[in-house]
C-alpha cells in the first residue's frame, strides 16, 4: 500500500485542535453550528457564538487557558491583560496557567466623545510600565476593535505586547502584525437576505440573537459583541 500523502503537520494538528476546542464551545451552548441565523447586521448565517456562555464551564475555561498559555510558555510575560468579564475569566486562567506567573490586569470599556475607549483602572498604572512584557487575552474577537485598543493603552505606557491570545476569532481580523494564538481561527459565511441560500431551502430564521441583543440593550446592561 503506497503511503498517502503527507498533509503538514502543523495544519493538521491546528485542524485536530480546532475540532476539539469547537466540540468544547458546543457543550457550553454557546456555539451553534446548522442553524439559519439572522445577525444584528441583518446578514444571515448558518453558525452563531453566544459570548456569554463560553466561559460558563470553569474546568472548560481552564482547560482552554491552558492551552494558551502553553502556547506563549516559552516567552516571559509580566502582565495578561484583557477586558470584558468573560475574556477577564479566560485571562485568569491563562496567567494562572503561565510558568511565569504573570499578574492579571483588566482595561474597563467605554464611550468617551462617542467614541469607543479603553482604560485602564490607574491602580494597575504601577504595573504596566516600560518594558513590561504584556500577554493580551481575548474570548472572541471579532472586529479586533477592543484588542486595537488594548494595544494602544498598554504601548502608551511604553509596555511590550508579547502576544495576543483568544479562543476564537474571524480570521480576517488585523492585529498589526502581532503574534495572535487563537484556538478557534474561523469566519462564518454570512448572506444578504437576497441571496441566502438557507431562505431559498425555506429553511426558518432564527431571529432569538438579535431579539436578545436587543433586549439587552433597552435593559441598558451590557453590549454584546456583535458577531
Ligand atoms: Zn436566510
Amino acid at each position: 500500500m503506497s503511503a498517502a500523502p503527507k498533509k503538514d503537520p502543523a495544519a493538521v494538528e491546528a485542524e485536530v485542535r480546532e475540532k476539539i476546542h469547537l466540540e468544547i464551545l458546543k457543550r457550553t451552548g454557546a456555539y451553534h453550528a446548522n442553524d439559519h441565523v439572522l445577525l444584528p447586521s441583518g446578514q444571515h448565517t448558518s453558525e452563531y457564538i453566544e459570548k456569554t456562555l463560553v466561559t460558563t464551564e470553569p474546568s472548560f475555561t481552564e482547560g482552554l487557558g491552558a492551552v494558551i498559555a502553553k502556547h506563549f510558555a516559552q516567552w516571559p510575560v509580566d502582565v495578561v491583560l484583557s477586558t470584558g468579564p468573560g475574556a477577564l475569566i479566560l485571562s485568569h486562567c491563562v496567567a494562572r496557567a503561565h510558568p511565569s506567573r504573570p499578574v492579571v490586569v483588566y482595561g474597563t470599556k467605554g464611550l468617551s466623545g462617542g467614541k469607543r475607549r479603553v482604560s485602564l483602572p490607574v491602580e494597575f498604572h504601577r504595573l504596566l510600565r516600560p518594558g513590561t512584557k504584556v500577554l493580551l487575552v481575548e474570548d472572541l474577537v471579532s472586529t479586533g476593535s477592543t484588542l486595537n485598543l488594548l494595544i494602544e493603552l498598554a504601548e502608551q505606557l511604553g509596555a511590550q505586547i508579547a502576544g495576543v491570545g483568544c479562543l476564537w476569532r474571524r480570521t480576517s481580523v488585523d492585529l498589526g502584525g502581532r503574534p495572535v494564538f487563537s484556538l478557534v481561527s474561523r469566519d462564518f459565511p454570512t448572506y444578504s437576505p437576497e441571496e441566502c441560500p438557507l431562505c431559498r431551502k425555506g429553511i426558518p430564521l432564527n431571529e432569538e440573537f438579535v431579539r436578545r441583543r436587543t433586549h439587552r440593550k433597552a435593559s441598558a446592561v451590557q453590549e454584546p459583541r456583535a458577531f
